[in-house]
């Protein structure tokens, strides 16, 4: 039973460190997190259009040292970054771009885009 017991935690952390590279693998190669004058969000707060980046909280440094020293609070920093992943502005990081098309997105294009048709 304690065999099972360990195994399940190995696979978990296996698990979770596959995804992290994955993760990682995914970052390298993606495209995207562009600033683009005819993109459909905007940011609300720097008025920036273009396609949302990925915006990962905490660092990557802090990861690191967690799981080198301690596996558990590793474990959980790891779990805590993964859930405060979100799409955020390409320019300045705020995770609450909207589309250009809503009442709100449309009022923003007026405000920071006023040469634009
Ligand atoms: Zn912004």
């Amino acid at each position: 039973m304690e065999m099972v017991g360990s195994l399940i935690i190995v696979f978990i952390i296996m698990a979770i460190l596959i995804g992290a590279l994955a993760d990682f693998i995914k970052r390298l190669f993606k495209q995207g997190g562009a600033t683009d004058r005819n993109a459909s969000m905007i940011c609300p707060n720097c008025g920036t259009r273009g396609t949302p980046k990925s915006v990962t909280g905490g660092s990557m440094g802090i990861e690191i040292v967690l799981w080198l020293c301690f596996i558990v609070p590793g474990l959980i920093y790891s779990l805590w970054r993964l859930s405060s992943k979100k799409d955020g502005c390409p320019a300045c990081g705020m995770p609450n771009m909207i589309g250009v098309e809503t009442p709100n997105g449309r009022m923003l294009v007026e405000k920071f885009h006023q040469n634009q048709p």
